[in-house]
């Protein structure tokens, strides 16, 4: 199985040759095409099974191919891709990777998280922003401030929910929920290490006739 025959573009296929992956993993093996194809997804995966790039490189092309957001007159660019994850180690490696796998796309990515100043990260929002990965208590900081509007967001990725659920994050997960576009009107994949009830139970709430794919 080689990227090619997962149905890539161009320049998704360049930006991975060059980070030097020959082969998808299993993850990637089984969640892009699916997510491609525009269906939700339940990705049972650690970090370090490649499930960054399962769901960020099929999220790009969708972005890419897909139709371009509408041009409301005088409107702000849209964020269209939202990904949601526990801590600042982990958004700051996500965005990385939207970086790398992007390279040869026009998408603009930013990362938000707390503990530091919010005045840099508001002034990337500022700039305009395609796709935001962001950790929850500070994306609510910056949403009730007003400097953050989800309401035409495409694509949401919930990563790690396990550990949200663990830090005590599932409440401002939830509060973050409440400002996205209905799940009809986006795609969702949620990702977690383990499964449990509280997790399931999400997961039936958020997503729509979700594929299952387990590493
Ligand atoms: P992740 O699980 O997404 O944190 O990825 C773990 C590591 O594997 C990262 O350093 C990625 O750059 C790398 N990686 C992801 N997919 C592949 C692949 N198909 N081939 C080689 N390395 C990969």
């Amino acid at each position: 199985m080689t990227f090619k025959e997962l149905g890539l573009t161009p320049a998704l296929l360049r930006a991975v040759s060059e980070l030097d992956y020959v082969t998808p993993s299993p993850i990637q093996q089984r969640a892009i095409p699916p997510v491609l194809e525009g269906r939700d997804l339940i990705g049972c995966a650690q970090t370090g099974t490649g499930k960054t790039a399962a769901f960020a490189v099929p999220i790009l092309q969708r972005m890419q191919t897909g139709p371009a957001p509408r041009a409301a007159k005088g409107a702000a660019r849209p964020i269209r891709a939202l990904v949601l994850t526990p801590t600042r180690e982990l958004a700051l490696q996500i965005k990385e990777s939207f970086d790398a796998y992007g390279k040869y796309l026009p998408m603009k990515n930013t990362v938000i998280f707390g503990g530091v100043g919010q005045n840099p990260q508001v002034a990337a929002l500022k700039s305009g922003v395609d796709i935001l990965v962001a950790t929850p208590g500070r994306l609510n900081d910056l949403i009730g401030q007003g400097y953050i509007d989800l309401s035409r967001v495409e694509y949401f990725v919930l990563d790690e929910a396990d550990r949200m659920l663990d830090m005590g994050f599932i409440h401002d997960v939830r509060k973050v929920l409440r400002q996205l576009p209905d799940k009809s009107q986006r795609q969702t994949l949620l990702f977690s290490a383990t499964m449990p009830a509280e997790i399931e139970e999400l997961a039936r709430q958020i997503l729509t006739e979700p594929v299952k794919v387990a590493v």
